[in-house]
């Protein structure tokens, strides 16, 4: 057992967890099982850690917060069965922490290979103007991407945010009827909110 995991324990019992100096202040309405307490101590100083915000203003309980609501607007509003709406969940952190965590580099070096500009393919600007932009040839950008969202997750990951076991072409249960057109406008427009920001890329 990890620490992101006695957090998660943590929050399964109903536990709310905070930090107070260096020691972790529980609080919760039933006494806590012992089982968990004991998960808690040992663990004692990682918990303290992820409950402490990192760099990019969010600790790892924020972001169990921000998993748990984006799963749950899926598959409770939009009627997705659990493990697609974790998958979405995990998508919308993974576009979130690189929103929270862009990169950025100074213009005439590709951020990717350090070549400069190429004439068959200039280096461009990927990302948004608040945080800055990373340039990149068009060549070299899908692979600097995917890179990023393997470090997002990793980071995810490292923080208890898993990437879940969907099999998009598993059926779906049984009992499921089809979706009126009402609901699949509905699921369309709970999708869009519940992963509205753009993907920064960058
Ligand atoms: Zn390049």
């Amino acid at each position: 057992m990890s620490a992101a995991d006695a957090l998660k324990a943590a929050r399964a019992a109903g536990i709310q967890l905070g930090v107070d100096g260096e020691d972790l202040a529980l609080t919760a309405s039933v006494p806590p099982p012992a089982t968990v307490i004991d998960l808690l101590a040992s663990h004692k100083a990682e918990v303290v850690a992820l409950l402490r915000p990192s760099r990019d203003g969010w600790s790892a309980q924020d972001w169990q917060v921000f998993f748990d609501e984006r799963a749950g607007i899926v598959e409770f509003d939009a009627g997705l069965p659990r493990a697609e709406a974790e998958a979405h969940a995990f998508a919308c952190c993974v576009v979130e922490w690189l929103n929270r965590n862009p990169a950025q580099s100074l213009a005439g070096r590709c951020f990717d290979c350090g070549d400069l500009d190429h004439a068959h393919d200039p280096l461009l600007p990927y990302g948004v103007e608040p945080t800055g932009h990373a340039w990149l040839h068009s060549r070299c950008r899908p692979a600097w991407y995917e890179a990023r969202k393997a470090k997002a997750a990793s980071a995810l990951a490292a923080m208890g945010i898993m990437v879940p076991v969907f099999h998009p072409m598993e059926p779906r249960r049984r009992t499921e009827q089809p979706p009126s057109d009402a609901t699949r406008a509905s699921r369309t427009a709970k999708n869009q909110f519940a992963c509205q920001r753009q993907m920064n890329g960058g």
